[in-house]
């Protein structure tokens, strides 16, 4: 039975209720009445429900879908501005007891190179990840509790935020560790991590069995539960997401929506991300082995109306895809992507070479270095953000969203975003992205409307070029 409070997996996700809302929106496809009417909704910011954007992924339209497309862009604009946050990740070891099929760490795959790194390595990816201009990482390990107990987790954590190295620091460390206890995440929330990510890879529990056919995260009720324990342990920013391609994805559409509406009515707070990753080619994997994956004309559908379903939760894009169609999404809801990523244990330092036995997660379509995607945004005309404040100045959670479903957002983000741009330039740039980003941030300022905050922003800017980093961005 669905019912959005309950605390279980199977009354939240619904399959019924996912069953019925596919229904509903097959019969409603052509319907204009009832698609104008979602549409006029979605118009006033307020968001959607799972069905009522069920209804609209269902459209098939074309001048539907173009509404839908511009009304994403606008939304984007107007929560979002035109800032882009930049992350990395880091992979701390691809040690897993789990099973799944889809995933090249899995147990049973004997010929990915083990791979877990020592404080000390974690030391020098870290410094490389700083001297390329990071300051926002998420950290990503398989699920092994002899190799990688909670207590490396927290001891690499603590060992990121205390690298200082030249001007660089890591000022915000988001985890993506698999499913754990109540006690666990709060000794996370101890250590100050920003968001807490984890995919739900599917919502459709039996094939979710399937593809977790051993280890705990075979256990689909505890891992759909895991952000309810998540936040129950005091994390605030969750982040929500599923891989494209394993299951028909108008259903994991729903269940995504399903479970950003279960998090708002139990917790007050929705996902503060969520994450659209598709399935990629990896050692052992063959992508075409899962016959659900989606053309990228249906990938820009499902970002366009993640924005306007939930107008407040942030959009990842990884590296998985390509520049052409991160180019493609950017401007229909984006407000993150990760750059100049390496999806192997120690890659930063030591990049891996055809020859080596990989240690990598998946293939990275985008390769280009961190100044290649700084360079690009501002020429696409985004600001290259490399904010960290919300959650260093406590606004995180249901603050956050506060401020976010005001659209105050963009008096703190804005010029948060120029003065870390200006550091970026100052600190790691490159002469023309340099060129580039001083222009734009002149630009930028004197479009700031508030005399107080631009003020603000125009003498913090001045004392970054003067060499002054410690700022709480
Ligand atoms: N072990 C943790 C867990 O179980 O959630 C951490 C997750 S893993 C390091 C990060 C994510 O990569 C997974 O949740 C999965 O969605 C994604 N992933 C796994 N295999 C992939 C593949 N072949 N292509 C693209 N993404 C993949």
């Amino acid at each position: 039975m669905y019912n959005v409070k309950s605390l279980k997996a199977e009354e939240f996700i619904s399959d019924e209720e996912i069953r019925e809302t596919l229904a509903y929106a097959d019969a409603n496809r052509e319907n204009l009445e009832v698609i104008d009417r979602i549409l006029a909704k979605a118009k006033e910011a307020k968001g959607l429900t799972h069905r009522e954007a069920s209804v609209l992924l269902a459209c098939e339209i074309p001048e539907k879908i173009d509404e839908i497309f511009a009304l994403a862009e606008q939304l984007k604009k107007d929560y979002y501005g035109n800032r882009i946050v930049l992350f990395a990740p880091l992979y701390l070891s691809n040690y897993c007891v789990n099973g799944c099929v889809y995933c090249p760490y899995h147990a049973k795959n004997k010929h990915i190179a083990r791979k877990k790194l020592t404080q000390e390595e974690i030391v020098k990816e870290v410094m490389a990840l700083q001297d390329m201009g990071h300051k926002r990482l998420a950290i990503e390990a398989g699920e092994d509790p002899v190799n990688n107990p909670i207590e490396y987790i927290l001891e690499c954590i603590h060992t990121i935020y205390s690298i200082k190295h030249k001007n660089g620091a890591i000022r915000r460390v988001n985890v993506n560790i698999a499913a754990t206890t109540v006690e666990n995440y709060r000794k996370l929330k101890e250590a100050e991590i920003g968001t807490y990510i984890l995919f739900q890879e599917t919502y459709h529990k039996e094939s979710y069995e399937k593809l977790h056919p051993t280890g705990p995260k075979h256990d689909y009720a505890y891992h759909t539960e895991a952000m309810d324990r998540a936040m129950e342990g005091g994390i605030d920013d969750v982040g929500l997401g599923v891989l494209f391609g394993l299951e028909l994805y108008r259903y994991e559409f729903a269940g995504l929506l399903m479970h950003a509406e279960h998090l708002e009515a139990v917790h007050g707070v929705g996902p503060h991300t969520i994450s659209v990753p598709r399935i990629k080619h990896a050692d052992d994997i063959d992508p075409s082995a899962f016959d659900n994956s989606i053309s990228d004309d249906i990938f820009a559908k499902i970002c366009a109306l993640i924005r306007i379903s939930v107008p407040y939760t942030g959009m990842i894009i990884s590296t998985r895809e390509s520049q052409e169609v991160r180019e493609r999404v950017l401007p229909l809801g984006v407000s993150q992507i990760s750059g100049a990523s390496r999806t192997s244990v120690g890659g930063y330092v030591e990049p891996e070479t055809e020859e080596d036995v990989t240690s990598a997660q998946f293939d990275v379509s985008d390769q280009r270095s961190l100044d290649e995607v700084v360079n690009w945004l501002m020429r696409l005309g985004y600001i290259p953000s490399f904010c960290t404040a919300c959650y260093r100045e406590g606004r995180t959670g249901d603050r956050f969203m506060s401020l976010c479903k005001n659209m105050q957002i963009l008096n703190c983000c804005h010029p948060n975003a120029l003065m870390t741009l200006k550091e970026y330039l100052e600190d790691y740039a490159g002469e023309d992205t340099r060129k580039l980003g001083m222009e734009l941030i002149e630009r930028e300022l004197e479009n700031i409307p508030n005399p107080k905050v631009k003020r603000i922003a125009a003498a913090h800017i001045h004392d970054i070029a003067e060499g002054k980093r410690d700022f709480r961005f």
